[in-house]
């Protein structure tokens, strides 16, 4: 059986700070605040439809989790605590603010059953964590990741690439900085420009200028890479697509698509590599990378066509291998 996640949104709620880019409403999709009852509806939910427990994570998204209230974390904890130690639940996940990650809360999450911390670093140039306003430093991420990993949660590190201030310099060395604390999962963000945020305000008056998509495409695709090539899994890349941020949205990097178009992305750079001076040349991928090796409307098709080369993408039988150039010849 898949792994299944209960997602308990956790909107804005207790944090002090005002990120640049952040509606936390319209992000999480939620203005309700879930209370305990909600936590436990949805964990009976997930075992009514047949999720197994043992595959099943607890997911508390949206805010910095370990900044809101004492008494109301502890509420949503003790809620989910029962799943985790007596139903046999995978564990919890929960994502936080670096600057509000120590000791005392990490015991506290580790007694309640949490098994994974995600962290939102976004950046780790202090300039443009400054800039976006995020109220911490590049070094209160490294002491945290540090400091989650040592209490042997799952650590994940999210980024966000084109922020107000950066450049695609910036995005790399921030993506290098990451990999460097060895976190198992990461979340790559292109960002979104929402209305009724500080990074809203700058890009009408004209000072904030997003990247284009043909140029954050390859920068997601090189950052994409760099994570896998380090054994680390991209668990997200994009924004969920979701219709409060297509209604609360400006501009900015946003497509439901955004991680299939960087994979695309990378196909087409391996079949580059693989193509050499053949003009006719069949591949086989696994089934899952067929449409990503294909590209969206058959761009990757459309892209060596116009070069004079015409490939085939068919699903091959090894379906480990990322891709296989079968035969010079088109058949
Ligand atoms: S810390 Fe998180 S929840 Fe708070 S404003 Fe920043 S992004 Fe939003």
């Amino acid at each position: 059986m898949s792994r299944a996640s209960v997602a308990i949104f956790v909107p804005h709620i207790g944090c002090p700070h005002k990120c640049s880019f952040c509606d936390q409403r319209a992000i999480t999709g939620s203005k309700n605040i879930p209370r305990a009852k909600d936590v436990q509806e949805a964990c009976d939910r997930a075992i009514a439809f047949g999720a197994d427990p043992k595959e099943t994570e607890i997911a508390f998204f949206g805010g910095s989790f370990t900044a809101i209230e004492r008494g109301y974390m502890t509420e949503l904890l003790e809620a989910a605590k029962p799943y985790v130690f007596e139903k046999g639940f995978r564990g919890i996940r929960l994502s936080t603010r670096p600057d509000a990650v120590d000791e005392e809360r990490l015991e506290l999450l580790k007694s309640n059953g949490a098994t994974s911390v995600e962290l939102g670093a976004q950046s780790m140039s202090d300039k443009v964590l400054s800039l976006n306003e995020r109220g911490h430093t590049a070094e209160d991420v490294e002491r945290a990741a540090k400091l989650v990993k040592s209490y042997g949660f799952t650590l994940g590190l999210q980024m966000m690439v084109g922020l107000y201030g950066s450049t695609p310099e910036l995005d790399v060395y921030t993506a290098e900085r990451l990999i460097a604390l060895k976190p198992q999962e990461a979340r790559i963000y292109p960002t979104v420009i929402l209305k009724n945020t500080r990074l809203g305000e700058l890009y009408l008056a004209g000072e904030y200028k997003p990247y284009s998509f043909e140029s954050a495409i390859p920068l997601c695709a090189d950052i994409l890479s760099m994570f896998e090539s380090a054994g680390i899994s991209v668990i997200k890349l994009g924004l969920h697509s979701s219709k409060e941020v297509e209604k609360d949205m400006l501009g900015g990097l946003y497509h439901p698509a955004f991680r299939e178009l960087c994979e695309s992305e990378l196909y087409r750079r391996k079949m580059e590599e693989l193509i050499g001076d053949d003009k006719r040349v069949c591949f086989t991928v696994p089934a899952a990378g067929l449409s990503k090796a294909i590209g969206q409307k058959k761009s990757n098709i459309e892209y060596f066509r116009a070069k004079g080369v015409e490939i085939v993408v068919k699903v091959g039988e090894n379906q480990r291998e990322y891709i296989i150039k079968q035969t010079t010849e088109v058949d």
